[in-house]
C-alpha cells in the first residue's frame, strides 16, 4: 500500500484533519439546512431535486442516500474538485490557513508531477502578473486603469475581482513566467501562451493589449481569463476567452460564482446575467448574488451549479432580440431542472452593466423588484404584441407557453402554472391541460431513459431519510451471503460506535466468586467473540476487525474517527457507510427509541451480535457436515459417517444454544 501522505508532513495532515469541519467544507459548495442532528442539502454528485445529501458535523462525514457517495472532508474535496489526495490536503490547508512547510518555496517545481496543480499555479501567477501590470506599469495605468475608471469601475471592485491588464506586446506574460521558473508546456496548457506548431521556439501571449477578467472556480482559484480589447477596430474580437483546458471547462463554469455563493444562499435567489461587466457592475451596486454564463449560452451544468445554492433564478438580460432569445432558452432549461425562474429584460440598448451606471443602487434594486416577471407573464406580454387578434398566432403563443410548462417535473407546480395561464390568456383550463398532456407524452418518450437513471430516494416529510439498509435486509433476508454480511457489518458497527463505552459484565474475583466488573464494550465483545471461534468471511470487515483488535488489546480503543480518517480508502469508506446509515439520521436524540436502547443495553447488543455471528458459523459447519455425511453414505463408509455424525450432534447442540440465546426457535 502506497500512501501519498509522504509528501506532506504527518503532523500537518493531522492538523488538517483536526481543523477541517465537514459542514464548513461542504457548505462552500452546497446549501445545507439543519435536519435533526445532521444537515441536509442537494447532492453535488448527482442530479437530484429533493435533498438526500446528509452531513453529520458530529461525525465529520457526509453521505448521499441518492447516489451512495460518502466520505470525510478530504474525500469530499477530492471528489468535488476532482483532485488528488495531496491536492485536497493543500486545498483544506489553504482554507484553514494551515501552513504546509513544503509549500513555502511555492513554485511550479513541487507540483511537477501534477499537471492540474501546475495549471492552477501558472494561472495564479498570470493573474498576479496582469494585476501588477494594471497598477504598477505606465502602460497599465495609462491605458488599462484609465479605461476602468472611465467606465466607472470602483477601485474596490477592480481589486475584488482581481482585474488586470496585458500590455500590447508579444511575450510580456510568457517571458515573465518563464523567468519565474514556470515551464512553457504549462503556460500553453493553461491557454495563456500560444505556441507555433511548426516552430516550437515561436510563442506569444494569447491575451495582448487587453484588460483582463480572471475567472475563478467556486473555491476561488483562478482557472481561466477573459480579455477585452481596448481598440475600436471592428476586426478585432471584443472579448477573447481562455480555451478549454484541464482545469477549465466552459460549460461547467459560471463567472462570479465564487464571489456570489454566500449571498445566493443568504437571499435564496441567484441573478443570471450575460457577462463579466454585468457581474462587476451589479456588485458595485450592492447586488452580489449574481453570476454570468460568459462566453457560452447557458448550459444544464451551469444551472445545476446554481441549484446547489438556491432553487430560484432570475434572468437579467438586455431586451435586444439576442437577449430575448437567450432568455427563452434559459427559461426552458431552468424549468426542466425543476427550479423557479423569473425574467427581467432591461430596456433595449441597456444591459445590467449600462443600466446600473445610469441609476442609483436603490433605483436599480427597485427596478429589478418591480419589473421581474414569472415566465408565463413574461412570454405572454412579449409575444402578445405580435400576436394581436390573430387566432392562429394566438394558438401558437399558447402552444409556446404550454410547451414550457410541460417541462416542469413537478405536477403540482405544473397545475398552478396552468391555472395562471388560463387566467392570463383567458383559455379554458381543460384545453390547456389537453395540450399539456400531448407535450408531456413526447417529452417523456424522449427522455424516459434519462429520467429513470436519475431517480433518487428522498427523505419523507419529517426530513428523515428512509432506512435503506433495513429495507434491503428484509427483502433478501433469506440470502445467506447477505445475512452473513449483515452480521459482520453489525459487529464492526457496534465496535466502532461504542468500543470505548463501559458496561457491567459478570466476572470472577481472585477467589472465584462471581462479581460484576466494569469493562469496555470493546473488551467485552472481543472476549465474547473469542470464546467460540467466530470468523469473518468478508475481507473488509476482517481487516477492520484485525486493526481494531490490535489497538484495543493495547488498551487504546480506536474510535470512529480513527477509521473514518483511515488512509486506506476502502476502510474509511466502509467506516463511513457503517456509521452514517441510518442512526444519526433519525433524529434519535429526540425520539430516543432504537439507539438509546442500544446504548443502554450495550451488553445485550454485543451478545446478540456475537451470538448471531457464532450461530452463523455453526450453521455453515452443519451444512458442510451434512454434505460430508451424504457423501460418506453413498460411498458406504459408515464408520467415518458415524464420526462425523457425532460431531454434527455437538454442532446441533451449539446451534440450539446460540439460538436460545438469540431467542430464536429451532425446529429441528
Ligand atoms: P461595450 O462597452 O461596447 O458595451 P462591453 O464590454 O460592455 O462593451 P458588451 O458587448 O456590452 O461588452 O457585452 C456585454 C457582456 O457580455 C460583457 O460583460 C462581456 O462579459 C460579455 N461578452 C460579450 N462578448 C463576449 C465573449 N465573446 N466572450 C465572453 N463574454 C462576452
Ligand atoms: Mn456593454
Amino acid at each position: 500500500m502506497v500512501y501519498r501522505i509522504r509528501m506532506i508532513p504527518k503532523e500537518t495532515v493531522d492538523r488538517i484533519f483536526d481543523t477541517a469541519r465537514i459542514d464548513e467544507v461542504v457548505g462552500e459548495f452546497v446549501a445545507l439546512k439543519k435536519r435533526g442532528s445532521s444537515m441536509l442539502g442537494l447532492c453535488p454528485f448527482h442530479n437530484e431535486k429533493t435533498p438526500s445529501f446528509n452531513v453529520s458535523a458530529a461525525r465529520g462525514i457526509y453521505k448521499c442516500f441518492g447516489c451512495g457517495k460518502g466520505g470525510n472532508s478530504i474525500n469530499f474535496v477530492m471528489e468535488h474538485e476532482h483532485i488528488t489526495y495531496p491536492e485536497a490536503l493543500r486545498w483544506l490547508a489553504k482554507k484553514y490557513n494551515i501552513e504546509i512547510a513544503e509549500e513555502e518555496q511555492s513554485s511550479e517545481q513541487q507540483a511537477k508531477d501534477n499537471e492540474r496543480e501546475s495549471l492552477f499555479l501558472v494561472s495564479g501567477f498570470a493573474q498576479k502578473h496582469y494585476t501588477k501590470n494594471l497598477h504598477e506599469t505606465e502602460e497599465g495605468k495609462a491605458i488599462g486603469l484609465s479605461y476602468f475608471q472611465e467606465r466607472g469601475f470602483r477601485p474596490d471592485i477592480i481589486e475584488k475581482f482581481q482585474l488586470g491588464y496585458s500590455p500590447d506586446t508579444w511575450k510580456n506574460l510568457t517571458d515573465a513566467a518563464l523567468t519565474a521558473g514556470y515551464k512553457l508546456p504549462y503556460l500553453v496548457g493553461a491557454g495563456l501562451t500560444i505556441q507555433s506548431e511548426e516552430d516550437k521556439e515561436k510563442y506569444f501571449d494569447r491575451f495582448k493589449g487587453r484588460i483582463i477578467f480572471p475567472v475563478h472556480n467556486p473555491s476561488g482559484r483562478v482557472i481561466a481569463f477573459g480579455g477585452r480589447t481596448l481598440k475600436s477596430d471592428k476586426k478585432i474580437a471584443k472579448y477573447i476567452n481562455s480555451p478549454e483546458t484541464a482545469i477549465y471547462h466552459k460549460s461547467n463554469v459560471l463567472y462570479g460564482l465564487y464571489f456570489a455563493k454566500k449571498q445566493i444562499i443568504a437571499e435564496d435567489i441567484c441573478y443570471l446575467v450575460e457577462g463579466y461587466t454585468d457581474v462587476t457592475s451589479m456588485h458595485q451596486a450592492g447586488i452580489e448574488n449574481v453570476v454570468a454564463s460568459s462566453g457560452t449560452s447557458l448550459t444544464v451544468e451551469q444551472i445545476r451549479l446554481i441549484r446547489r445554492y438556491t432553487n430560484n433564478i432570475t434572468i437579467l438580460y438586455d431586451g435586444d432580440p439576442a437577449g430575448i432569445k437567450a432568455s427563452f432558452r434559459g427559461i426552458d432549461l431552468i424549468l426542466e431542472e425543476g427550479m423557479n425562474v423569473r425574467v427581467l429584460l432591461f430596456p433595449d440598448n441597456d444591459d445590467p452593466d449600462s443600466y446600473s451606471k445610469k441609476v442609483s443602487s436603490d433605483a436599480l434594486k427597485q427596478f429589478i423588484q418591480s419589473n421581474t416577471k414569472d415566465f408565463i407573464r413574461f412570454k405572454t406580454e412579449l409575444l402578445s404584441a405580435e400576436v394581436g387578434n390573430d387566432p392562429i398566432k394566438k394558438a401558437g403563443l399558447i402552444r409556446e407557453i404550454v410547451a414550457s410548462i410541460a417541462l416542469i417535473p413537478d405536477a403540482i407546480t405544473r397545475s398552478v402554472f396552468v391555472k395562471d395561464c388560463s387566467r392570463i390568456l383567458d383559455i379554458e383550463e381543460q384545453t390547456l391541460l389537453n395540450e399539456l398532456n400531448k407535450f408531456r407524452k413526447t417529452n417523456y418518450n424522449k427522455k424516459q431513459t434519462g429520467e429513470a437513471r436519475t431517480k433518487t430516494i428522498s427523505p419523507n416529510e419529517d426530513g428523515f431519510v428512509p432506512d435503506l439498509t433495513a429495507r434491503a435486509e428484509e427483502k433478501v433476508s433469506l440470502d445467506q451471503q447477505t445475512r452473513t454480511e449483515y452480521q459482520e457489518r453489525e459487529i464492526i458497527r457496534l465496535l466502532l460506535s461504542y468500543g470505548s463505552q463501559m458496561l457491567l459484565a459478570r466476572g470472577e474475583d481472585e477467589t472465584g466468586v462471581e462479581i460484576e466488573i466494569k469493562v469496555s464494550f470493546a473488551d467485552f465483545m472481543l472476549n465474547e467473540l473469542e470464546q467460540d471461534t467466530a470468523t469473518f468471511e468478508h475481507a473488509i470487515y476482517e481487516k477492520i476487525f484485525v486493526e481494531f483488535k490490535r489497538h484495543a488489546e493495547n488498551g487504546l480503543v480506536p474510535d470512529l474517527n480513527y477509521f473514518v480518517n483511515f488512509p486506506v480508502h476502502e476502510i474509511s469508506q466502509t467506516a463511513i457507510d457503517l456509521v452514517s446509515i441510518p442512526y444519526q439520521l433519525s433524529d434519535w436524540e429526540k425520539h430516543a427509541i432504537y439507539v438509546t436502547t442500544e446504548s443502554m443495553e450495550l451488553r445485550s447488543a454485543a451478545l446478540h451480535a456475537s451470538n448471531s455471528l457464532k450461530l452463523r458459523s455453526v450453521e455453515l459447519m452443519i451444512s458442510e457436515y451434512r454434505k460430508e455425511i451424504r457423501e460418506l453414505e453413498e460411498k458406504k463408509e459408515f464408520e467415518n459417517m458415524m464420526i462425523v455424525l457425532s460431531k454434527l450432534k455437538g454442532l446441533e447442540d451449539a446451534k440450539k444454544h446460540f439460538s436460545g440465546l438469540l431467542g430464536r426457535v429451532v425446529i429441528r
